[in-house]
């Protein structure tokens, strides 16, 4: 059962923290090696340390449900990433400003013993300009002499540090107490998207796909005078452009005007813009140079989205390029690279000449119908005690496990739980989430099912 626990663990380690929606959102952040991994682990609770990083590999943010005096909230852990030395500042603010972004609070880390660096002072000048509430804790405080060090950390002025020992727990109570103090009982972020009724869209792609050429083929057809609409606080990196007479938000399309990620390069940049996109929108349109082979990179985006738990529509642009061999082409590839995808909306476009390029707007509003679906509780097992009764999960050591009950606790996209009396196979999920979506549409949303074992 060892076994067992670990597959679940694995399986459902995303769709668990995808669970806590609503709840607040505490970021960590601070240098490297100041105990951000360490202080996360005590937060949850756990011994077992965070997965040791590679040396040179960034390390995407992860997200953990977290809990103290009884309230939820949600940690986003920034922690063990290691660049040269030459990019660190940069690596540091860029990844602590794209967890900033989508956090109710700050919790900034810095290691007493070392006192404030340079690269702690520039942090704290980013933190000023997001205007969240920050905790500072300075760490590796093991003992009352060293309370001292603690009391220097004044000097950063972000208020009283905060001594604790991550390591041996020392102070960690008095800190969470303060970061419940903070955070407020529902995430704004969250709450922000959509609130003047305007869909958030994050344009997506490689670089050369094609981007801003889109983005200029659709803002040319737009009327809509921005400062003229009442009640629209508008962020100047996002851009309202109409489609079919309705308008969107295209989030962060000044990167894509500035070309930030062609003169920055690398591809950690561009998939720190995209996270930072995603965390903005609804739906995210991925664009794809239909005259090109798929890349690694076209996939990786493509499962950001998945990962972020958006709506998605997929663009091929460049069809003036493709021909008929071409065609055949990329649909075997894309068959191929895509096949968990059958339910994303596709499209052709050429935004160099505006071909079909309005044909957007209907694929944007369908992903969106399937994010926001809703079934009844009555309907959900309604259709799985057919669907169970037809075709039974398999035997496994001579037992099988039923399915109890089953419900959609969110949209958004959609959340099912489903209780059972033990573990099912990957297979099994997979098998019902294929049926589930023949039965209910989810055209262009992922879909998270869980899995809570009943005894
Ligand atoms: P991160 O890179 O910020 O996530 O830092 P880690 O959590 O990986 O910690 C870096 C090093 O500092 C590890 O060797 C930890 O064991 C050590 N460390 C973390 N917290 C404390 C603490 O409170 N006291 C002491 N003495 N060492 C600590
Ligand atoms: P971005 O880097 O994703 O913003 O891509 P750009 O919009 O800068 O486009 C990259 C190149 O592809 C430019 O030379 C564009 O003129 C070209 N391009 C963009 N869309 C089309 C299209 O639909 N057809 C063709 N033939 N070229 C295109």
């Amino acid at each position: 059962d060892e076994e067992d626990l670990q597959i679940l663990n694995q399986e459902f380690a995303a769709p668990e923290s995808e669970d806590s929606g609503g709840w607040p959102v505490l970021a960590v952040v601070g240098r490297p090696n100041v105990g951000k991994s360490t202080l996360v682990n005590r937060i949850l609770g756990r011994r077992e340390a965070v997965v040791q990083d590679t040396p040179g590999v960034t390390r995407d943010r992860v997200s953990y449900p977290a809990q103290w005096a009884g309230k939820n909230f949600t940690l986003v852990d920034t922690g063990g990433w290691e660049v040269d030395v030459k990019g660190l500042d940069r690596e540091v603010a860029a990844q602590a400003e794209a967890a900033i972004d989508r956090a109710d609070a700050v919790l900034f880390v810095v290691d007493a013993r070392v006192g404030a660096t340079a690269t702690d002072e520039r942090v704290v000048k980013l933190l000023r300009s997001k205007g969240k509430p920050v905790i500072l804790a300075a760490n590796k405080v093991d003992s009352d002499v060293l309370e001292a060090e603690a009391a220097s950390l004044w000097s950063l002025g972000l208020g009283q540090p905060f001594p604790i020992s991550a390591l041996h727990g020392r102070g960690a109570g008095d800190l969470l107490d303060e970061v419940l103090r903070v955070l407020p009982e529902e995430s704004a972020v969250e709450g922000r998207l959509k609130r003047d009724g305007i869909h958030r869209v994050a344009l997506l792609g490689r670089p050369n796909v094609g981007k801003s050429s889109l983005l200029n083929a659709l803002a040319k057809e737009t009327r809509v005078v921005v400062n003229e609409l009442a009640g629209t606080t508008r962020d100047p990196v996002d851009e309202m452009i109409e489609l079919d007479g309705q308008p969107w938000w295209f989030v962060d399309t000044a990167g894509i005007r500035r070309r930030m990620y062609k003169s920055i390069g690398a591809d950690y940049y561009a998939s720190l813009r995209t996270q930072s996109a995603l965390e903005k929108a609804e739906v995210a349109m991925v664009l794809l140079d239909a005259s090109e082979e798929m890349s690694d990179q076209d996939v990786r985006i493509i499962q950001q989205v998945i990962e972020a738990g958006r709506a998605l529509v997929i663009v091929n642009n460049k069809w003036d390029l493709v021909d008929e061999y071409r065609q055949k082409e990329l649909k075997g590839e894309q068959e191929r690279a895509l096949v968990q995808l059958g339910w994303a909306p596709k499209i052709n476009v050429a935004a160099k000449t505006t071909w079909h390029t309005n044909r957007i707007s209907r694929a944007l509003n369908a992903a969106l119908e399937g994010w926001q679906t809703r079934i009844s509780t009555g309907r959900l097992n309604g259709f799985l005690g057919e669907l169970v009764a037809a075709n039974p999960h398999p035997l496994r050591g001579g037992k099988q496990p039923r399915i109890l009950f089953a419900t959609q606790v969110s949209t958004c996209p959609p959340r099912i739980v489903i209780f059972t009396t033990g573990f099912l196979d990957p297979a099994y999920r997979r098998f019902i989430e294929r049926r589930l979506r023949e039965e209910f549409g989810f055209v262009g949303t992922p879909i998270r099912i869980s899995v809570r074992v009943r005894e």
